[in-house]
Order: C-alpha cells, then structure tokens, then sequence
C-alpha cells in the first residue's frame, strides 16, 4: 500500500511542478499605516486594483497595518516589505542621509514608485484646553507622534519653528490611531497627525463628548520653514470634512505629499504591475477613497525624490507621462 502512494505520488511530481512553474502566484505586501489614517485604506485600494488582475500578473497584493512612513521605508529597504506608503519628506530625508537616517548615510535603494494624496499636518486640540494657535501648546499634554511615523518630525519642525523645544511641552509618542480616544478620555489636550484627509481619525476625535478643533499652524514662521525645506507646501484643511469639529472656517497649514516607494531589489514586472493598473484604473481608484478625489496623473508623479524604479518608468514611458516626473 505505502510503495502504491509512493509511487502514485512519483508519477504526478513532474505534472505538479509543471503546473506551480505556469501558475506560480508572487505575493507582495504593501506596508501603511494606523487603520483609521488614510495609508491603510490606500494600500488596500492599491491591492483592489492589482489583484483583479491576479490570473494576467500571478500577483497576490496584501496591505498591513503599520507604524507608519519610517518604518516603511525601513521595512522596504531591509525587504521585509515590497512597497510601502510614506511621506514625501520621509522620502527625501531617507535617500539624503537626514533625519531619522543621519549617521546611516543615504538609503540608496530606495526607489519612488508614484505619489497619491496630499498630506495636512494636522493638530487638533480639546476646546477646553483652551489651545487656539500652536505656541499654546507650551506645557500641554500633546501626542507628537510615534517612532516609525512620518508625523514626528513634522510636529518636531512645527513646535521649533515657533522656538518651542520638545521639552517645552509634556509630549506623548503613541500611534495615531490611539490618539483619538485619548483626547476623549482628557488624557491629552491636543495631538498631531500627518494625514490625508478627510479621514476616520479625525472623524472620530471630533465626534466625542469633549469638543474639539483643528488648530491653523500659520504665520512667517511656517512661510520660512516651507521656503527652507523644499518637501514643505502650504496646505488647507475645509471644514466640509468634519462637521462636528467646533471651528466651522478652514484650516491653513503646511503639508507634504503620501508617495509608494519600493526597493532597487523588487522585480520591474512587479512594480510595471502595480503602477499600471492604478494609473490605467485612475479613475476607479479614486473611488475608492474621498482622499483621493484629488489625485491626477500629474500629481502623482511629484514629490518623487528618490530615483524611480524601472518599473515604474517602463510604464511612464510607455503612456507618455516621464515628462511630468517631478522630485
Ligand atoms: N503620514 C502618516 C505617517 O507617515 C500616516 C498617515 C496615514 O496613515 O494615513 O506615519
């Protein structure tokens, strides 16, 4: 009995390996960010559009939840991940050697895939705390953001651009999506968060018992900080987004650009894959967020400071777009 299973098994060997060589399906995974930010529902859109594709490119695209854009890249560069959502500056900062990557030298194998939504540093404050521009932040209780973050240095450059040292106030360093329920639960009066909007963090941080709302960062301040670093733009925040929130104007702030990146070791098929069906799907993607309501196929190719892959470019040549390559 054992030596018929044995044989039996023998005989189909080379048919199975025929079949896994024609069918084998590579899986990818596509790091993001806190589940109610915006990189979360990103990547799974990006997967959305990849995997109805699965049987012409045999690839399984899945999207997980993570700290954020420097872990990403992080993740991405050490291939623990094959692509990953992070913030253009994050993006810069890593392939120049700065920031969270000085003294590690540039990350040279970094490579830009596309940009998506705009990105607001975000700061929302309980009305009580009485919290009505950023240097009232001083000796407040304010959540800067997690290691592995993009918002942490954001909220760095926002406090020193207004000579507030970290220090100077009672600073909390946990994930996004906690920071929510602590501004409800009074455990801290304000939080920062660099994010697309509108989106479910803000929502709920705005809809709870204790009210709340989201703080202008503006001022000569802000238009020398967005002139010295060139990752920086003005931004605007509407209130159409959040209606429960108690300022009923927009909010002026400065902000960057969420943007895919991936590693020089990825696969150009992979990433021609991926790139051509969200740009060929463009306006199908966008459905699948409000977020992304703005995204053109220009846009999408600025903020791209790392070089791009040769996937990416395979198709940017091919559609005609490589002109509008913009760092
Ligand atoms: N910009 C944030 C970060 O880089 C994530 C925002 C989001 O998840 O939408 O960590």
């Amino acid at each position: 009995m054992k030596r018929h299973i044995a044989q039996g098994i023998s005989a189909l060997l080379p048919l199975a390996l025929i079949i896994s060589s024609c069918s084998k399906t590579e899986f990818v995974t596509i790091g993001t960010g806190g589940v109610t930010g915006v990189y979360y529902p990103a990547g799974q859109a990006i997967c959305r559009m990849v995997n109805k594709k699965q049987a012409q490119y045999k690839l399984k695209a899945t999207a997980e939840s993570t700290a954020g854009s420097v872990f990403n890249i992080n993740a991405v560069l050490n291939g623990d991940l094959d692509f990953g959502i992070a913030q253009s500056d994050r993006q810069y900062q890593a392939y120049k050697g700065l920031a969270e990557w000085e003294g590690r030298g540039p990350q040279q194998n970094l490579r830009s895939v596309f940009s998506l939504h705009p990105e607001a540093v975000t700061l929302l404050a309980a009305e009580k705390s009485g919290i009505a521009q950023i240097t009232d932040l001083k000796a407040k209780r304010v959540n800067i953001g997690n290691p592995g973050s993009g918002q942490l240095q954001n909220s760095k450059d926002a406090l020193a651009a207004f000579g507030i040292t970290e220090d100077a106030v009672v600073a909390e360093y946990v994930k996004a999506v906690e920071a929510p329920g602590l501004l409800q639960d009074e455990r801290i009066d304000a939080f920062f968060y660099t994010v697309g909007h509108p989106n479910g963090n803000i929502k709920e941080a705005t809809s709870g018992r204790i009210k709340v709302s989201l703080v202008s960062i503006t001022g000569p301040q802000i238009d020398s900080l967005i002139k010295a670093l060139p990752y920086y733009a003005p931004a605007t925040i509407p209130a159409k987004f959040y209606e429960n929130a108690v300022n009923r104007h927009a909010t002026q702030t400065f902000g960057v650009k969420a943007t895919c990146v991936t590693s020089s070791d990825v696969g150009e098929d992979v990433v021609y894959a991926v790139t051509r069906e969200i740009f060929e799907n463009l306006a199908d993607f966008k459905k699948l967020h409000a977020a992304f309501e703005v995204l053109t196929k220009e846009s999408m190719l600025q903020g791209l400071t790392a070089p791009v892959h040769p996937g990416a470019l395979r198709y940017y040549k091919e559609a005609g777009l490589d002109g509008h390559i913009k760092k």
